[in-house]
């Protein structure tokens, strides 16, 4: 079940040190950056970090620590630096076993159009390879939940030796143990959503105008010569984004695949690759929807930053943003005042 899935040519930068350092040095300078942050209009998070859709990882990090996320994305680079390495043992792991299943070839995009032109290729080019009974790997999910648009990849799609459909996800570990369960709930909450999303879409719910609505994309706009070669190389005859669009969405709805069944959680050793668990995970809709709708909250602007509560303040230790956290100051000295009254009394 061998097919080619196309890849965006995309490039990485290498981080700046002296800027890292520079941003280091701004966050402990109280009366710098903070407090002019402070001093800005108010703004909906998802125009003031002008983003127009979210990613599924976005909404982890989010699951993780909200405060922290935001610090990310107000200071680029600075918790990046750690990450970085793992995260790139991580993408080979997964690249090695992507190139199992299919060969990854590059097409160069020039409109936005264009990229979005290449996951509708890929979703298309998977459609036939799941209702022949085989798997998939790199799945493109997305559409509307709850009002914002959410984008994410499926790890891999295949069928169970029950018949079902099963969506597994690898997790590569940093050291030869399972995660905690504040992680897991995590990766709960992630896979959970890639199951809400490819339902959706293969349940016909997903609909053309939420990529002009949501994501401002041009139907008559004219595919890249790259990508048009790619759509006639995959037998299809379109020459605009909103052709392609159009025919992604029918095909979903008309293919007649089932949802998600069964989801499973894969964790793997990064240095050795050892498999060091594999967990069945329990789709509960209610929960999911609700944690949902508290991470979307903060993005429409209906409520403020949180940080983590008290019970799992052992994240703060591994922060970069420790020290500079307004949350966390808050919170100390909410606990101060506590302690004081208490002894008063
Ligand atoms: Fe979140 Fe704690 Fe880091 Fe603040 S210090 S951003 S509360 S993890």
């Amino acid at each position: 079940n061998s097919h080619g899935l196309c890849t965006n040519e995309v490039g990485t930068s290498a981080l700046n040190q002296e800027e890292v350092k520079k941003s280091i040095g701004k966050l402990k300078d109280p009366g710098g950056i903070l407090q002019r942050k402070r001093k800005q209009v108010v703004q909906k998070p998802l125009d003031k970090f002008r983003m127009k859709y979210l990613w599924v990882t976005n909404l982890c990090s989010q699951t993780w620590c909200e405060q922290q996320m935001v610090y990310e994305f107000e200071f680029p680079g600075v918790e990046k630096q750690e990450k970085t390495e793992a995260m790139n043992a991580g993408a080979s792991i997964h690249l090695a076993r992507e190139l199992e299943v299919h060969d990854v070839v590059s097409v160069s995009t020039q409109t936005r159009e264009d990229s979005w032109a290449i996951k509708f290729l890929n979703v298309l080019a998977m459609i036939p390879v799941l209702q022949s009974g085989g798997h998939v790997r790199e799945f493109p999910v997305f559409r509307e939940l709850d009002g914002i648009f959410v984008v994410g990849v499926i790890d891999e799609l295949g069928y169970s030796s029950k018949g079902e459909l099963e969506l597994r996800e690898l997790k590569t570990r940093t050291t030869p143990s399972l995660p905690r369960s504040s992680q897991k709930s995590s990766h709960t909450f992630q896979v959970s959503l890639y199951k809400m999303l490819f339902d959706g879409m293969v349940n016909g719910k997903l609909q053309p105008d939420v990529f002009i609505q949501h994501l401002q994309l041009r139907l008559d706009q004219v595919l890249g010569v790259q990508v048009k070669e790619h759509i006639e190389r995959a037998g299809l005859t379109v020459s605009t984004f909103g052709d392609l669009l159009e025919l992604t969405c029918l095909n979903l709805a008309f293919s007649e695949l089932p949802v998600i069944d069964c989801i499973k959680l894969e964790y793997c050793y990064q240095a050795d690759g050892t498999l060091l668990g594999c967990e069945t995970v329990t789709f509960d809709e209610k929960n999911v929807m609700e944690h949902l709708k508290f991470c979307l909250s903060y993005w429409k602007g209906q409520r403020e930053v949180r940080g983590v509560d008290i019970e799992e303040a052992w994240k703060c230790s591994h922060c970069s943003f420790s020290n500079v956290c307004e949350w966390r100051t808050k919170k100390s000295e909410d606990a101060l005042v506590k302690c004081h009254t208490k002894k008063a009394k």
